[in-house]
């Protein structure tokens, strides 16, 4: 069974500590594994933590209009990008799962956008895609929430993809994922709505990892997300929104 890296708290770790998911039990780490973390010993039962996001990153660098169908949907078919359209998501905009996404009141549109998250494991710089895979660490479900108006109004997209809580990250890492052909769905209020196979992606992961890395170090911890298939809409207030991977879990949150 592939293992589950998270981060919790919990009444014995109030300020939160990385763990690894064991049968219904978290065994603490005394760090990120990509990091150097090692395990210790004693265990605290699943159910009696609160699972946060599984990583703090120094950065979320975000792919824009990555999927085909989402392209022709939300733009035009002529519209496709020529190279991967790169965007920075702040470290203050993540929250874990569970945790309540807020509708800021000068927006009047929050769309969810279920992605595939890649954790980087170790110090990359100008790598070639062929050797990308040595600098993943492993997986998540990330939802790159946007308020659609403003980057519409704005044409940067800093302010409409930044808002505190608009970058829900989780379950869990999972270090093992075909990633090249997996199932990536979006989940709105119980009824799918997004649904788009990371095969049918514009620019696959191992050219993100390398082309990012031409331009910025990704540091051990970083997180990309990957971009959004097709289907992305509108939330209100009390909606349920679940980014669903195959082979990593379920990543639930709540409009506040
Ligand atoms: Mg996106």
């Amino acid at each position: 069974m592939t293992r589950k890296y998270v981060r919790f708290e919990s009444l014995g770790h109030p300020d939160g500590c990385y763990g690894i998911i064991e049968d219904n039990l978290v065994r603490p780490i005394s760090g990120p594994v990509w990091l150097g973390g090692d395990f210790v010993t004693q265990v605290e039962p699943l159910e009696s933590v609160g699972l946060l996001a599984p990583v703090e990153p120094s950065k979320i660098v975000c792919i824009g209009l990555n999927y085909h169908a989402h392209v022709e949907a939300s733009h035009s078919a002529d519209n496709a990008p020529e190279r991967p359209l790169v965007f920075l998501k702040p470290p203050s905009s993540i929250i874990g799962p569970g945790q309540r996404i807020v509708h800021p009141e000068e927006s009047e549109r929050v769309d969810y956008e279920a992605e595939l998250g890649v954790v980087i494991g170790k110090t990359a710089r100008n790598v070639a895609a062929e050797n990308a895979d040595e600098y993943i660490f492993g997986f998540t479900c990330v939802n790159d929430v946007t308020a659609r108006d403003l980057q519409k109004k704005d044409g940067q997209w800093s302010r409409a993809k930044g808002f505190d809580t608009f970058c829900p990250v989780g379950p869990w890492i999972v270090p093992e994922l075909d990633y090249r052909d997996v199932l990536v769905e979006g989940v709105h209020n119980g009824v799918v709505k997004q649904s788009g196979r990371t095969s049918l992606m514009i620019f696959d992961i191992p050219y993100l990892i390398s082309y990012i890395s031409r331009i910025m170090t990704l540091n051990p911890g970083d997180l990309i997300s990957t971009g959004t298939p097709a289907g992305i809409a509108p939330m209100k207030s009390g909606d349920t929104i679940d980014v669903r991977v195959k082979g990593i879990g379920t990543l639930e949150n709540k409009m506040a």
